[in-house]
């Protein structure tokens, strides 16, 4: 049965709040499992954190931000508002918490542990897109290019080639490796002067906008609903159950809810009595039109912070990580600070008519795991959320997980490291 206005759900239906790519790869593995699937979200589909990232699924990302180091750059940023990564100091007691929780585990052994965690979620997400793909056609101009690191200076490749050490030596992830005076063979948008590159050839890529709209409208046509400018306000909760969700177009119920609200789901915590602990992290991405010289393969430049993808009528660049909460701005110098830390390595500089300038929040949680599972205390609500700067890699793998444990089967990867209750 349907979630609707007024009327009580069956044990069939789920509501999934949020629209975003996490909400819909949650709807697909419900229907796909016979659930009745309504979507709502308090915008239009996917118009958030989702829209215009840089579309890389990259199972090659396992190590985590809380690395040894985040911090330091993290404590610098306060006086240098150009840091790609970089701390808006607040007096806010949540916020302070989260710092001072995400430093915590800025250190070698908790960053290895979390990332076996992420490996597991970039593996199966990767390997059930590539189904997705095999099944409705590719639509979402989805190509299994790999992925290349570019370094512009030799003691960039040195330092790199250690973070290629310990992902070949812990996870077998290797990259190959592509020396400068190679680059231009491989690639030749890239500048020819450059030190050399890490190429990760099990990484791939697609337009975020055409994933988001295309797979909604492949699953509205297999009967779920999407229902737009429809904001959750307040949850109904009876002995133990969500019973329903007051929104803007009035009382919304259904058997099961699943909470997708990407960054805004801190908002949630004293409805659903459980902490949430998310903080936004925006980032900025320019999409351009595309040049002559055009790269062929998505790149990020890891000595500036910024990265590259290419797609068929035009290409994004995509950069920075601030901590500075809800903040709506788009700044003209991290606009600017896109393209030039782009130029450096590209043969045509990054010049070109802008098509669109975004922003996006991602929900950064403390310890870089998403939050995946039902939620303490209530029988029949679950968050899918806190998925990072990797929603788009792990929307798959989390719609699959989301669907095994609704339904209460063994989880397919273990999933006690994404609990909600872990907090
Ligand atoms: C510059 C940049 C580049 C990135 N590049 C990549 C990349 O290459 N690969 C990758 O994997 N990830 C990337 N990311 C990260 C990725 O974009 C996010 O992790 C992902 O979009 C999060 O998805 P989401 O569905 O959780 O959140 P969102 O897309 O933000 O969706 C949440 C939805 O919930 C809705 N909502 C919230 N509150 C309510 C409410 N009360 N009622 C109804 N609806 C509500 C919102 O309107 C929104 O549509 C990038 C991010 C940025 C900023």
């Amino acid at each position: 049965m349907k979630a609707n206005s007024g009327q009580a759900g069956g044990s069939e239906s789920v509501l999934v709040i949020g629209a975003g790519v996490i909400g819909i790869g949650c709807a697909h593995y419900l229907a796909k499992s016979g659930f009745d699937v309504t979507v709502i979200d308090r915008s239009s589909i996917a118009s958030a954190c989702s829209r215009s990232n840089l579309g890389l699924i990259c199972p090659s990302h396992v190590l985590p931000l809380t690395e040894p180091g985040a911090i330091a750059t993290a404590l610098r940023s306060f006086f240098d508002p150009s840091a790609p990564f970089r701390v808006r100091p607040r007096l806010s007691p949540a916020f302070c918490n989260w710092m001072w929780q995400f430093a915590r585990r800025c250190n070698r052994s908790q960053m290895l542990r979390a990332a076996v965690h992420l490996k597991a979620i970039l593996d199966s997400s990767i390997n059930e897109y590539r189904q997705i793909v095999s099944e409705q056609g590719n639509d979402f101009e989805w190509q299994d290019s790999g992925l290349l690191y570019v370094l512009e200076t030799d003691s960039g490749m040195r330092e790199f080639a250690k973070r290629n050490r310990l992902l070949t030596e812990e996870f077998g992830v290797a990259a190959q490796r592509v020396e400068g005076k190679e680059l231009s063979d491989f690639d030749s948008a890239i500048r020819p002067d450059l030190a050399g590159a890490f190429y990760y050839e099990g990484d791939a890529f697609a337009r975020p906008e055409l994933v988001n709209t295309c797979w909604s409208r492949s699953l509205a046509q297999r009967g779920v609903a999407f229902v737009e400018n429809c904001k959750l306000d307040a949850v109904e909760i009876r002995r133990g159950q969500v019973t329903g969700v007051q929104t803007s177009k009035g009382m919304m119920r259904a058997g099961r809810f699943v909470f997708a609200t990407g960054a805004w789901s801190i908002e949630l915590s004293s409805q659903l009595g459980c902490r949430i602990p998310i903080e936004p992290g925006k980032g900025y991405s320019i999409t351009l039109e595309r040049p002559r010289s055009c790269p062929r393969y998505p790149m990020l430049f890891p000595e500036r912070g910024v990265g590259v993808t290419p797609f068929e009528n035009g290409y994004r660049l995509g950069s920075m990580m601030e901590f500075t909460g809800f903040d709506t701005s788009i700044p003209d110098a991290r606009i600017r600070q896109l393209r030039e830390s782009a130029n450096p390595y590209l043969v045509e500089p990054a010049t070109g008519q802008v098509q669109e300038s975004w922003y996006g929040w991602r929900p950064m949680t403390w310890d870089s795991l998403p939050i995946i599972g039902r939620v303490p205390r209530l029988e029949n609500a679950y968050l899918a959320t806190g998925h990072n700067m990797l929603g788009l890699s792990l929307a798959a793998g989390t719609g699959k997980l989301i669907a095994e444990i609704v339904q209460e089967q063994t989880t397919h990867i273990d999933a006690a490291a994404f609990s909600p209750a872990r907090f």
